[in-house]
């Protein structure tokens, strides 16, 4: 039986930065993966989502280029060729990260794994069973797309993100897709971009977790490129007629509430991930919350003495980049429970949310309105882009950034961006708020022009003088 200071179940982003962690705290480590190595991130997310976006951006930047002197004449678009590229960049991300994990002296193996409890895993391969011994056990199983359990959800044509991102991938005349989150409006405004006819159903309002603007703008600009949208939605039934589906749904949207049924020749159910929790033995399951994700303590143990979750298991944010942070925390905390020496890792306390649509949306920290229900005292300030030079030039469609101060303390609490690269620049807005940065120190600050982030002046200065930040 081979032995380790630290087995973990899951090679996606919490995984991976546990296993990179522990190695560089001196663990013996194992990963055990039942599918491919680099998780649901950079198999099934993350990385082929954003492929097709770039390629959506591309054709739609090239189609609208007339203003630029770019006329492509009969521009063609070639789906198989963006599958195939989609495919060149999952596999090499793939092949680089297993050489960094082998490079670094994680032994990789592939394989089902089980917790048969402390200390001990089984592992069904492709040639038997293995058993591994550790020190400590890290769940970083991740989730799977969850089918909402209405009529029709089994029938063929209805998808899950999974469908869309692996294999030769699906470019249907008409989608419907239902869901309002960050997976939905990135696949809406993929595939208007390829010339498919996109209907969105929504339960609440679009990114409601967000500040109320930018689902409104986002909704404007996505019915612009000719996204159809029921809000306040509920999918009844999907039926097969005439050769494609048929999706019956109840809306509230327009106000009162109606009944209506649109033609699809695929259905995208964007609407929720069931935690992956299949991996203990009888007897052996940890306490689990009431979604179903594995409870853990301050230093990510769950219930089972030994047996550590990281990532989308344990019920966070539900991002690639959180379950990095919270991955090499878990280890950290592992180290020292293993090696002893105290442990200095704390938990990453500022996580950026971002939407990678056309602009791009980020946030970090707290909204104006969030703040206003906790009783915090806030003044906020917004930076438009009439005269931001940078988003004339590159035609950026509305933008905005918003940035909440504490009234009292005057420092960074919150920020809204949603503008171009956006996703690149909020990691300022993570650093001021985790170190309570305040507006003065933000004006003093200079910024490059011409820039995008040059509005975030424009904001401080609209919360200074118009949000009353005095
Ligand atoms: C379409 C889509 C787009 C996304 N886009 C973004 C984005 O742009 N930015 C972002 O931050 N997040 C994004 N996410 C979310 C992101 O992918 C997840 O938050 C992230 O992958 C979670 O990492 P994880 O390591 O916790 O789990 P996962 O990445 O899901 O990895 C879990 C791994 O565990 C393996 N596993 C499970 N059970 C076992 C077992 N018994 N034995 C062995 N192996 C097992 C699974 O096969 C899987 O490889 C997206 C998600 C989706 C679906």
């Amino acid at each position: 039986m081979e032995k380790f200071d630290l087995v973990i179940i899951g090679s996606g982003p919490a995984g991976t930065g546990a296993a990179f962690k522990a190695r560089s705290l001196g663990l013996t480590v194992c990963v055990v993966e039942k599918r491919d190595t680099g998780g649901t991130c950079l198999n099934r997310g993350c990385i082929p989502t954003k492929t097709l976006l770039h390629g959506a951006d591309l054709l739609r930047e090239t189609r609208e280029g007339e203003r630029y002197g770019v006329n492509a004449g009969d521009l063609q678009f070639d789906f198989p060729k963006l599958i195939e590229w989609r495919d060149t960049v999952v596999s090499t991300l793939r092949q680089n990260q297993n050489t960094a994990l082998t490079k670094a002296g994680v032994t990789i193996v592939h394989g089902a794994a089980r917790v048969e409890g402390p200390g001990k895993v089984s592992v069904k391969t492709d040639s038997g069973e293995t058993a591994l011994e550790a020190a400590a056990i890290l769940v970083a199983s991740g989730t799977t797309p969850a089918l909402l359990p209405i009529l029709g959800h089994d029938l063929p044509g209805v998808y899950t993100s999974d469908h869309f991102l692996e294999g030769t991938g699906l470019l249907p005349k008409r989608l419907t897709i239902i869901g309002g989150g960050v997976i939905a409006v990135e696949f809406a405004a993929a595939y208007s971009s390829f010339g498919s006819e996109v209907t969105l159903l929504v339960r609440s309002s679009l990114l409601s977790v967000m500040d109320r603007e930018i689902g409104q703008t986002l909704a404007l600009q996505l019915k612009k490129r000719g996204v159809v949208m029921y809000t306040k939605a509920r999918p009844e039934r999907i039926e097969a007629k005439d050769g494609a589906l048929a999706l019956t749904l109840t809306t509230e949207g327009g106000g009162e509430a109606k009944s209506v049924t649109v033609p699809a020749d695929a259905v995208l159910m964007a609407s929720g991930r069931t935690p992956d929790t299949n991996l203990f033995a009888p007897g052996c399951t940890p306490e689990l919350t009431a979604k179903g994700f594995i409870k853990s303590d301050d230093n990510m143990m769950s219930s089972i003495p030994g047996v550590y979750v990281a990532g989308d298991i344990s019920g966070g944010a539900q991002l690639a980049h959180a379950a990095t942070a919270e991955g090499e925390y878990a280890a950290a905390c592992i180290a020292a429970a293993v090696k002893g020496g105290g442990n200095k890792a704390s938990h990453a306390q500022v996580i950026p949310s971002c939407v990678y649509t056309t602009p791009e949306i980020a946030c970090a920290g707290i909204t104006a309105a969030e703040a206003a229900e906790k009783g915090i005292p806030v003044a906020a300030g917004k930076g438009v882009f009439g005269s931001n030079g940078k988003a004339f030039l590159e035609n950026q469609e509305r933008g905005f950034i918003k940035l909440v101060f504490h009234a009292e303390s005057r420092a960074l609490i919150g920020a809204q961006f949603f503008c171009n690269r956006a996703t690149e620049i909020i990691p300022w807005a993570v650093q001021c708020i985790g170190d309570g940065t305040t507006a003065e120190q933000i004006e003093r600050t200079v910024f490059p022009h011409p820039s995008i982030c040059e509005t975030i002046a424009a904001a401080v200065s609209d919360a200074i003088t118009r949000g009353g930040l005095k």
